[in-house]
């Protein structure tokens, strides 16, 4: 008896650890609380402005059309000998397809893009005098123009955009943000459009971009450093928020 009584008791085993439960989703963004978390990303990225080397208006189109589906720092290496040869509409327009192919080849889509460079020269000189145009609808007229492309030029050479860009950066960060429901691109500049004073809507698209490529990225998007990880309604649980269906991707 007094042998048992002198029997250890067996341990109770630890209670189970609960799972770390996920962050809660936060509410919808008040437009005061928008605008605040966008005043704190241009506060962190103080130097967000065009990547896209270039001299004047009509370099700045030249190089806006080249990047499509590629990128800038891709387009910046091949720039300035193209910009050598043919610096303006006029030495552009005249140019043999050939020898810009040859200029250009280092980036995808070089043929389409000749062509458009050829047409959209040639239009700046036939129907604007050798300058670019300054209005959306003027520029949207040249061959390889859209929305996008007038609005980087507007915003960029003339200070006059009238639009916001939205790249596949813009896209992203502003769903994440919850800045914006909608899933395209003429949509969410709608959006963006109707939250930010137009003295804004250029210098909000580099903010942006910035933003991008330097902490939220597509993949892998930095939260812990994200100075705005307070305030992001998919802060921490954002991989698959904004980015484009794998077949589009592709
Ligand atoms: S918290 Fe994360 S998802 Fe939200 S903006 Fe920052 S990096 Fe992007």
């Amino acid at each position: 008896m007094a042998a048992a009584k002198a029997k250890k008791k067996a341990a109770a085993p630890a209670p189970k650890k609960a799972a770390p439960s996920p962050p809660k989703k936060k509410a919808a963004p008040s437009k005061a609380e928008k605008l605040d978390v966008f005043r704190r990303l241009a506060e962190y990225h103080a130097d967000a402005h065009c990547e896209l080397d270039h001299k004047n208006a009509f370099e700045l189109l030249c190089a806006t059309v080249l990047s499509a589906q590629s990128t800038d720092v891709a387009v910046n290496k091949l720039t300035p000998s193209l910009f050598a040869r043919y610096p303006d509409a006029k030495s552009m327009a005249a140019a043999k397809p050939e020898d810009i192919e040859a200029l250009i080849s280092r980036i995808g889509m070089y043929r389409q893009k000749t062509k458009s460079l050829l047409a959209l020269s040639q239009g700046i000189v036939e129907n604007h005098g050798g300058e670019v145009p300054r209005t959306l609808a003027e520029l949207t007229k040249l061959r390889g123009v859209g929305r996008k492309t007038a609005n980087v030029v507007l915003g960029v050479a003339f200070g006059t955009p009238e639009g916001v860009v939205v790249d596949t950066h813009v896209q992203r960060i502003s769903q994440r943000l919850g800045w914006t429901k909608n899933q395209e691109p003429p949509e969410i500049e709608q959006d963006l459009c109707a939250l930010l004073p137009r003295t804004e809507w250029d210098h909000a698209s580099h903010v942006l971009i910035f933003h991008g490529r330097r902490v939220c990225g597509a993949i892998k998007p930095n939260c812990e450093e994200c100075p705005v990880n307070d305030a992001c309604p998919c802060a921490f649980r954002a991989e698959q928020v904004g980015r484009k269906p794998g077949r589009a991707r592709a």
